[in-house]
């Protein structure tokens, strides 16, 4: 399985406009982050997770060959903007693409894009392609890929992660209930949504999620979604030693 991280910033990207703080004045490539996404390889198979604003800046930069399904986690902007820049993969593989959430963040991508659900809509320049699936329940893609959703708190909002085999990834949340926390035992990635140090209404800040990180003990962990309160190069200095964190 091969795992690219499209983007890693917060819903604002970083740098932020107008923003001269150090990580945005930055000259560190590790410090420009696009807002979240990734790409997963595996049994032959392209799983993208979510459609980011920057998504088709990030389907060139790594070269992404082919679409197959869709894992979304939720509908906020800066994991859906990108949507209709799924019809490229559609030219490309002349066929619908699957895209898979819950019930919510399904009805608000309809929502947010009537014109891709609407038959009597000119087709103009093209419209993606797609079979919305909501889903809940673990399933089997073509016989050959377990996916396992999992539902965490974001506020109020229940959102989506997944698990894939042994790595599972987890953004925009600030609870994991019971149930979800025990689908992730086990793991060799964990991939997970840390804002900022301070606390956040709807995000883990870092200080719950090395807890939660502390608790499943993956194998290796990597945070994403984060702010500019990040410096990357700065961040090793108040992140745990790796084999005791397991970071
Ligand atoms: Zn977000
Ligand atoms: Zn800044
Ligand atoms: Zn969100």
């Amino acid at each position: 399985m091969q795992i690219t991280l499209l983007g890693t910033g917060t819903s604002h990207g970083v740098p932020v406009p107008g923003c001269s703080c150090k990580t945005c004045l930055s000259q560190d490539q590790r410090d420009i982050r696009y807002r979240c996404g990734a790409y997963i390889w595996t049994e032959d198979t392209g799983i993208l997770i979510d459609t980011p604003p920057e998504f088709r800046l990030q389907a060139l930069k790594y070269q992404i060959p082919r679409i197959d399904l869709v894992l979304m986690t939720h509908n906020h902007a800066d994991h859906v903007s990108g949507f209709d820049d799924l019809r490229r993969y559609n030219e490309l593989q002349k066929e619908a693409i699957p895209v898979y959430g819950n019930g919510p963040c399904l009805a608000g991508i309809k929502g947010m894009f009537p014109y891709i659900f609407d038959d009597a809509a000119q087709i103009g320049g093209g419209k993606p392609q797609v079979n919305l699936i909501e889903t809940k329940a673990p399933f089997i893609y073509q016989e050959k890929i377990t996916i396992i959703p999992l539902e965490v708190q974001h506020g109020r909002l229940a959102v989506n992660g997944y698990r894939i085999g042994k790595m599972a990834y987890v953004t925009d949340c600030n609870f994991i209930p019971k149930e979800s926390m025990e689908l992730l035992e086990g793991l060799e990635l964990l991939i997970l949504g840390v804002l900022r140090f301070r606390t956040h209404a709807t995000h883990f800040n870092l200080e719950a999620g090395l807890r939660v990180i502390q608790e499943l003990k993956p194998r290796r962990s990597l945070l994403t979604h984060i702010c500019h309160d990040f410096k990357f190069a700065e961040m090793t200095s108040f992140l745990p030693p790796r084999g005791r964190a397991r970071l």
